[in-house]
């Protein structure tokens, strides 16, 4: 047991904080998850309580973070991550992914440990070039609504290449397009979890603007495998982990009521301030360098997180 990697997970509660749990455990290693459980769900986690290998710590980031012993690997999985939650919490939305990344960089340098920062494809704000490549710098409203998510996952980026830069931390920045599965809440206010709610309680569909809007949708499962992956990879610089199959939310919202066989119809209601138009990966970088790319199919996919959403509507 003393030999075992331990790895920090921090948003271990939350939708991809507690898959990164599970895959970590059967990978051997010894988890320790951290949350503030404000938007993540104990539920998540509560199969992984009795192991020996996994520990909880109630604690919010932005606050200075203790872990007892070895820490070999920190992945920075906090923040909220919806729109609807980074409008109802854009402060915290900010320090977290500010002050929270440099508390655990500073952590990473005490414990040399090997640092990983969850990025995100809205770094490219509503990106002027298509598909998105790691060196597009991006398209970013500073003030805007999504600013608050955007901003701090940009100076996230910004202060990890300046630890990795400066004092030589080993540093990994995964960008992470739309992903979808289990465990993602009902009521995140997303695309899928709401059309899923509304096919099944036959509430009608509600897709915002006219729905020619396009996003492309990765499993969580080969998101989860992308990351594993680029973690032990050596390579600094951001790599985008996506589906690159591009879809309109239009035929999204109807693929999901074919597939539940819902009666739901489908109404227009207006499209949020900044809302990107388009979005799809380039995930080159990730094939050449990780050997990486999507295996689960959006239709497979989507049936996974049907029968889960089932379960808990
Ligand atoms: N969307 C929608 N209806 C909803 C929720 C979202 O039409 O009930 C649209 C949203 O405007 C966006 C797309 O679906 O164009 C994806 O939204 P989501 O919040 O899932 O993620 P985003 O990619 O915008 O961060």
């Amino acid at each position: 047991m003393a030999d075992k990697k331990t790895i920090l997970i921090t948003g271990a509660a939350g939708f991809l904080g507690s898959h990164l749990c599970d895959r970590f455990i059967s990978e051997g290693f010894k988890v320790v998850g951290m949350d503030n459980l404000i938007t993540g769900n104990l539920k998540n986690i509560e199969h992984l309580f009795p192991l020996a290998d996994f520990e909880f710590y109630h604690h919010d980031v932005t606050k200075f973070v203790h872990v007892p012993g070895r820490v070999d690997y920190i992945l920075h999985f906090a923040s909220p991550a919806s729109p609807i939650d980074y409008l109802k919490i854009p402060i915290q939305t900010l320090k977290v992914g500010s002050l929270g990344t440099h508390n655990l960089l500073g952590l990473a340098r005490v414990k040399n440990a090997r640092f990983l920062i969850a990025s995100t494809s809205e770094v490219y704000g509503d990106p002027l070039v298509h598909p998105q490549t790691e060196d597009y710098w991006g398209n970013v409203n500073p003030i805007g609504p999504r600013g608050v998510y955007d901003e701090a996952k940009r100076f996230q980026e910004a202060i990890t290449m300046a630890y990795h830069t400066y004092h030589g931390l080993e540093t990994r920045i995964v960008r992470i397009f739309n992903t979808y599965g289990p465990r993602m809440r009902l009521d995140d206010g997303r695309a899928l979890p709401a059309f899923m709610h509304q096919a099944l309680t036959g509430q009608d569909i509600t897709v915002f603007g006219d729905g020619s809007q396009t996003r492309s949708f990765c499993y969580v499962g080969d998101l989860v495998e992308g990351i594993y992956r680029l973690l032990m990879s050596d390579y600094p610089q951001p790599v985008n982990i996506g589906n690159p199959v591009e879809i309109t939310i239009k035929e999204f919202a109807e693929e999901v009521v074919a597939l539940t066989g819902s009666k739901s119809k489908i109404i227009y209601k207006p499209l949020p301030t900044d809302d990107p138009k388009q979005r799809k990966p380039d995930i080159t970088r990730a094939k050449n360098i990780l050997g990486w790319e999507p295996k689960v199919s959006r239709s497979e996919g989507l049936k996974i997180t049907l029968d889960y959403f089932k379960a808990i509507v």
